[in-house]
């Protein structure tokens, strides 16, 4: 089992890559300190994220899934001054925690987070009919993927990229015999992806600090 080695070299990429100022060590700490668990992208993963961004020039992003905000700060550095991130979180203390992360980081103008439930608050934001998204990142309760999929194609626009995190599992998702929670809403997530003909797709295996897993990314077309 690779873990160890996986680690050092997100710590070497880490090191070689990602500056000081870009790996929000403060918010990692912050959030080790109130207690959230470390679920949160890597730093090679949230740069991946924000190089996305740019490189579509995205200027309203659409987050599902905030924890203390690591994900979030990458994104909102990439859309720019004037740009915008609305991000849900369920949880309250969370949503404590990555506000106050967000404004130390500077970010706070570019943020709107939601608190409660995001598939009960994304018909409100479907109603509110805003610009279109350029980018969304899906990365909260699994079963959900599939239901957040549908909602991230609805309210983006052609050439946007939806993003989802989490849908390999340790290699569950191909295993027919893990019926866990995670694994049948990965490979629902897959299931309705590739039926959907809206959108082209793939997904790449992950591994790094945090384990064995995967990004499906979608582009809308
Ligand atoms: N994207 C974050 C990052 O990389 O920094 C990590 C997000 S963490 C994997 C998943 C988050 O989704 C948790 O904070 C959890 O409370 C939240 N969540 C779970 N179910 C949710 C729901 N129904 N609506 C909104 N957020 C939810």
């Amino acid at each position: 089992f690779e873990e160890k080695g996986w680690r050092r070299v997100d710590d070497y990429i880490g090191a070689a890559l990602i500056s000081k100022e870009e790996a929000q060590e403060e918010t990692l700490a912050a959030n080790a300190r109130a207690g959230l668990p470390a679920i949160d992208v890597s730093p090679p993963q949230g740069k991946l994220l924000h190089l996305l961004a740019c490189a579509i020039g995205a200027r309203r992003v659409l987050e599902i899934g905030t924890l203390g905000g690591y994900s979030t700060t990458w994104l909102a550095r990439a859309v720019g001054e004037g740009g915008k991130v609305v991000t849900f979180e369920v949880d309250a203390r969370h949503a404590e925690v990555a506000r106050a992360n967000i404004a130390r980081e500077g970010m706070s103008a570019r943020v709107d987070l939601r608190v409660g439930p995001a598939l009960e608050m994304l018909p409100l934001l479907e109603s509110e009919r805003g610009q279109a998204f350029d980018l969304a990142f899906i990365d909260a309760d699994k079963p959900n993927n599939a239901a957040y999929f549908d909602y991230a194609l609805k309210l983006s626009r052609p050439g946007a990229l939806i993003i989802v995190d989490n849908v390999v599992r340790e290699g569950a998702v191909a295993d027919a015999s893990a019926t866990d929670d995670g694994a049948l809403g990965a490979r629902a997530l897959f299931d309705a992806v590739a039926a959907e003909g809206r959108v082209e797709a793939t997904a790449v295996q992950t591994v790094g600090a945090k384990g064995w897993d995967g990004f499906l990314i979608a582009r809308v077309k």
